[in-house]
């Protein structure tokens, strides 16, 4: 049910990491099986959903193209084998596009004890030849917002340009590895060149959301289809604000203080991303 004064054209765009039932340690939690991810992609399509990838999308928000009836976006974070291997072919089978940001350090890195493995650049074609398009989530996933400032440059702008010497195209969206950004980081990001970044938010984007911060909510893997259901009504979660909230500043303004005093490991075991 749409509340008062809601806009009308609530957009979901899902988050998801890895589709797998062999989950490591470090992503069991994001991990999506992909017997769900089939429910949740069949029902995307029975429900007549327009799929955009997050750069068609961006210009919607910009005014630059009118939006089709109800669109929906489907993004990866992170760059998981599987992504190819199960994720592809499903998409393929229900004509559906997707956003996948790949983390360009670790291309070709193999399976541990704590991750799964990641897909090689012959992958990252393959996904791209299937009409998935290819953005980056940084060159090694720290949290920008708590780096010098010297230090965003190889995260943001050397990460586009490998994806770009590889894809032979030009490269137009960015992840924030934890959905963490701030307003340096996402000037930054914009002037590298990117058209769009994805937050996490974990909120419902729609038409007035900002195409350098988008809303996505994320896909745990206890989330049943019916979650999927209730998201494509825009219910359960709130619609995205612009700006910061109180408690996001306080949060990094502790992940700046951990990181001098040495503890640093933004994020760690509370935000995915
Ligand atoms: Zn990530």
């Amino acid at each position: 049910m749409t509340a008062p004064g809601r806009p009308r054209a609530v957009v979901p765009v899902l988050g998801y990491h890895s589709i797998s039932d062999e989950p490591r340690d470090g992503t069991l939690r994001w991990s999506v099986s992909p017997g769900d991810f089939d429910e949740q992609m069949a029902l995307l399509a029975q429900r007549g959903r327009t799929p955009l990838t997050v750069t068609a999308y961006a210009a919607m928000l910009r005014g630059e193209a009118p939006p089709p009836p109800r669109p929906v976006l489907v993004t990866f974070d992170d760059g998981f084998a599987d992504l190819a291997e199960t994720a592809l072919p499903v998409l393929r089978r229900y004509g559906l596009t997707a956003t996948a940001y790949v983390i360009t350090s670790r291309i070709g890195s193999p399976r541990t004890r704590r991750s799964d493995p990641f897909l090689d650049w012959d992958a990252v074609a393959e996904l791209r030849a299937g009409g998935v398009e290819i953005g980056s989530h940084s060159h090694t996933h720290r949290a920008l917002d708590c780096l010098a400032r010297g230090e965003l440059p190889q995260e943001i702008t050397l990460s586009r340009l490998a994806l770009e010497d590889a894809l032979g195209e030009r490269v137009s969206s960015f992840a924030y590895p934890y959905g963490y950004s701030s307003a340096a980081v996402r000037r930054a990001v914009r002037a590298a060149g990117y058209t769009s970044a994805c937050a996490v938010k974990n909120a419902l984007s729609h038409g007035a959301d900002d195409p350098f911060a988008i809303a996505r909510v994320l896909v745990e893997r206890d989330a049943g289809t019916a979650t999927i259901e209730a998201l494509l009504d825009g219910r359960g979660w709130p619609l995205a604000w612009r700006g910061e909230q109180l408690r996001t500043r306080g949060w990094r303004a502790y992940r700046r203080a951990r990181r001098y005093v040495g503890l640093a490991r933004a994020g760690a075991g509370r935000a995915a991303g």
